[in-house]
């Protein structure tokens, strides 16, 4: 699946990531032509553009991300915690495009700089494919994705969750997968959804408006986007899960209910914002604690807000924090 190139000559080589789908290349970092690499097989057929030799760093950016490259970095981890009962988590990527301003998994970036700057870079992990072509995963529970979302903007582009999920889609390897996104592009692998014997896609949906999810989740797409893409994965025949987490200001609570009741999905989830019971643990950004005191939102209009929604979603399951 994979192949290592040795690049044929001393020189500085601009390495250059090949969008499955797309013929544009991604310039994605620059090493010295010792160093050996390795790149996906799907790629080998671009080879050619390789022999673009001393071209300048050119930093590879998705809007206002930077997207760079993780060789090395695992993308199965046992689960830990509370991941659905899960054997592992999967994340394709480090960091993350939709920079959600609550968002704590960036808690868990050790590098400081990088974890203020939350939001606005991701990296792909370029072995995972090969990981996962190895790993022992029949009847694994999976959970996909705990500290990034799995359908990043820039997935749109490389296709590196597809491959991922196509891999384990082979009836003789298939875990058992949990998908956990709010990206529209996750419709996009309705195709591979099908395959699976035991499958969820989670779809996060955190308010029903639009103008206070600019303000809490700017990088995301928007509600009507993501509703829409739950329920051509549900109309495809592929179980679908909500996640209202954490639940934002909502306008409507009874009337987002009852829209949301029409998506039949079979399980939901809410929780108010997540808050660290020590120092030192993942928590909320203090920028989303600021954002809900403006809307004078708190644990008790949570409360109504959820109580409101579970009359239309009778499974929704009311979380604390
Ligand atoms: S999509 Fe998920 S991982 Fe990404 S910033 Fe938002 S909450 Fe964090």
């Amino acid at each position: 699946m994979y192949r290592t190139v040795g690049p044929p000559a001393e020189s500085m080589l601009s390495v250059r990531f090949f969008p499955f789908r797309e013929q544009t290349p991604i310039v994605i970092r620059q090493i010295t032509s010792r160093q050996k690499f390795t790149i996906m097989d799907s790629m080998v057929t671009q080879l050619p553009l390789f022999e673009e030799f001393a071209e300048p760093v050119i930093p590879a950016t998705l809007g206002l991300v930077q997207v760079g490259i993780r060789e090395r970095a695992s993308v199965l981890n046992r689960a830990g915690g509370d991941y659905l009962g899960c054997d592992y988590t999967l994340n394709p990527y480090v960091g993350c495009g939709f920079g959600c301003s609550y968002c704590y998994a960036a808690f868990y970036v050790p590098d400081l700089e990088k974890r203020a700057a939350w939001g606005t870079w991701v990296d792909l992990k370029v072995d995972a494919e090969r990981q996962i072509a190895q790993a022992d995963l029949k009847g694994k529970k999976i959970f996909m994705s705990s500290a990034t979302d799995p359908y990043q903007p820039i997935e749109a582009k490389v296709c590196l969750t597809r491959r991922l999920v196509e891999l384990m889609s082979d009836p003789s390897r298939q875990p058992i997968l949990r998908v956990q996104t709010r990206s529209p592009i996750a419709a996009r692998d309705i195709d591979l959804f099908r395959r699976f014997e035991d499958i969820r896609v989670n779809m996060s949906i955190t308010t029903d408006c639009d103008e206070i999810r600019k303000r809490f989740e700017p990088g995301c797409a928007s509600i009507e986007r993501r509703i829409e893409a739950i329920a051509a994965i549900a109309d495809a025949g592929i179980p679908v899960g909500l996640s209202i987490s954490p639940m934002l200001p909502m306008r409507d609570p009874e009337a987002f209910g009852k829209r949301l009741a029409g998506l039949g999905a079979k399980v939901s989830f809410t929780a108010m914002f997540h808050q660290a019971k020590q120092d030192f643990q993942a928590n909320t950004r203090p920028l989303a604690l600021e954002l809900a005191a403006e809307y004078g939102w708190d644990e008790r209009r949570y409360r109504l807000a959820a109580i409101a929604l579970k009359r239309h979603l009778p499974h929704l399951h009311i979380g604390d924090r």
